[in-house]
């Protein structure tokens, strides 16, 4: 059984976690207008393990005899200024989850839920790969500036993301 503020937190999450999917839904979009179809592909593979993020909320909460609560979804950004942008917009928006992860974990400890703690280790080391990834592309797109035919590559090898 969830304690209440467990439960509250971790519904808090799972919306969290699906208006991460909203976030690079609405990024991958950009990049289909600007004629990147590799960022594009990328960003929507992103989008896909957010949702599958949220959904081991949405099962962890129904396994822990909770009540899954599902909240209004902010709107995600409609347009962006730049390619580097989307991903320095991105890497803030891991770094926010990293910490509200963080902000979770310290209610479970307090609760002194074990379970719960245990199973959001998982999320918390997800978190050092997340950032580490988005922040690799921000390097790049730094170093090759955000024009010319570096994109056109750059564009090719996110592409082949599965
Ligand atoms: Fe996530």
């Amino acid at each position: 059984m969830l304690a209440k503020k467990v439960e509250t937190a971790m519904n808090k999450q799972l919306a969290m976690e699906l208006r991460s999917a909203y976030v690079y839904l609405a990024m991958s979009a950009y990049c289909e207008a600007q004629s990147l179809p590799g960022f594009a592909s990328w960003l929507r593979a992103q989008a896909q393990e957010e949702v599958e993020h949220g959904m081991k909320f949405f099962d962890f909460i129904n396994d822990r005899d909770g009540r899954v609560r599902l909240e209004a979804l902010e709107q995600p950004p409609g347009d962006f200024s730049s390619i580097l942008a989307v991903f320095t917009e991105a890497l803030d928006h891991e770094r926010a989850v990293t910490r509200a992860i963080g902000d979770l974990y310290t209610t479970v400890v307090k609760e002194r839920d074990y379970a719960s703690q245990a199973w959001l280790d998982w999320f918390a080391t997800e978190q050092v790969e997340e950032e580490k990834s988005v922040g690799h592309i921000v390097d790049s797109l730094r170093r090759i500036g955000d024009k010319g035919d570096a994109i056109f590559f750059l564009d090719k090898e996110l592409g082949e993301r599965k």
